[in-house]
């Protein structure tokens, strides 16, 4: 393992999107923490936050803002896009969803309520995204950050590639 592998693999958890797992259970796990997390921190979780929350779990792929509108329309809240934008705009602001700048789409975060910099990647032939955790600061880059004296705030992590589903279906 190079340091760089390292620096992504760090934090115990394993990446989470990709692999078979109960889905059922980690929707209801994540809707949950996030619901704590509000409760925790006086933070109003509307329905139409929640919704929105519960449709970005419902797969492990990135949507765009106007998928997603189409998708609040769909569940009955009659919804004009600011309505979309702004429960986005909380959902990120707070850490339960995170943008994929690549695909300028937002995916749920794997595992709310923990301070973290997620690193994706991106299965281009799908668009499932899987949410690692990254310790830039010690990794290559931290290394180069503290020589240059430079103070990392934030990085952005997106690796783009073949899924394990994709390969299989591609090598059948
Ligand atoms: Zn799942
Ligand atoms: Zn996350
Ligand atoms: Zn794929």
């Amino acid at each position: 393992m190079t340091s760089e592998d390292q620096s992504i693999a760090a934090g115990g958890q394993a990446p989470l999107g990709f692999e078979k797992h109960n889905h059922e259970r980690c929707v209801d796990h994540a809707l949950s923490s996030v619901e704590a997390r509000c409760a925790d921190k006086g933070l109003r979780l509307t329905p139409v936050r929640r919704k929105v929350l519960e449709l970005l779990l419902q797969e492990h792929r990135a949507l765009g803002a106007y998928a997603i509108l189409d998708l609040l329309r769909e569940a009955g809240f009659g919804s004009q896009p600011p309505v979309a934008y702004r429960a986005l705009d909380f959902l990120s602001e707070h850490g339960f969803v995170h943008k994929i700048e690549r695909l300028n789409a937002f995916v749920a975060c794997a595992h709310p309520g923990e301070s973290h910099s997620p690193a994706f990647m991106i299965c281009r032939l799908c668009d499932a995204v899987a949410e690692a955790q990254s310790t830039p600061a010690k990794g290559v880059l931290g290394e180069a950050a503290r020589a240059a004296g430079f103070q990392i705030e934030k990085t952005v992590v997106e690796a783009e590639g073949v899924c394990p589903a994709c390969s299989d279906k591609a090598s059948a």
